[in-house]
């Protein structure tokens, strides 16, 4: 029974996350969201709302579990028994970046393989940094992420101005 690990920071969780989400749950028996608590970049929203909006876009997948972490994704993908590391692949660029984590995931965790999901053709520009940027500038978001996201995100923006 292969347990998978969907990692990332999720600043917010967008349509192209979730199309990921749904499909690794019909490839793998369980599947786990793992929100990483401290990435390098800044992040907008806080680890609680970056989860609960995650959990709210994916309440229709039964297989499916969310968590957060901090530290390395090996350890996390260790300490829940997974098995398989899911990405997700837009443009040349995410290759170049995944391929790299992978082979130094493969040097500190061997017994743990990387499947790349290609993203669907709708969502290949879509990015939780452009739609910030977008949002930031007043244009519309709507189709980029659930209507849930958008209110949050609307919110977190007006605050900080
Ligand atoms: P990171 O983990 O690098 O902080 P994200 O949290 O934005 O990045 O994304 C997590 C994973 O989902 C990464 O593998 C990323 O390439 C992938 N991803 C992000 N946006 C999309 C999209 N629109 N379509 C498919 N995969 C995506």
């Amino acid at each position: 029974m292969t347990i998978a690990l969907y990692p990332g920071s999720f600043d917010p969780v967008t349509n192209g996350h979730i199309d990921i989400a749904e499909r690794a749950a019909r490839l793998f028996p369980t599947l786990f969201i793992g929100v990483f608590e401290a990435p390098k970049k800044d992040v907008l929203l806080p680890i609680e709302d970056r989860v609960a909006l995650f959990q709210k876009s994916v309440a229709h997948i039964p297989n499916l579990k969310i968590i957060s972490f901090s530290g390395l994704m090996v350890d996390c993908a260790r300490s829940i028994g997974a098995s398989v590391i899911v990405r997700g692949l837009r443009m040349n660029t995410d290759f170049e970046y995944e391929f790299e984590m992978a082979l130094m995931n493969r040097k500190l965790a061997p017994d743990l393989d990387v499947v790349c999901l290609m993203t669907s053709l709708e969502y290949q520009f879509l990015s939780s940094s452009l739609l910030k940027e977008i949002a930031k500038l007043g244009g519309n978001i709507d189709s980029f992420v659930p209507k849930h996201v958008v209110s949050k995100i609307e919110e977190r923006i007006h605050r900080a101005k």
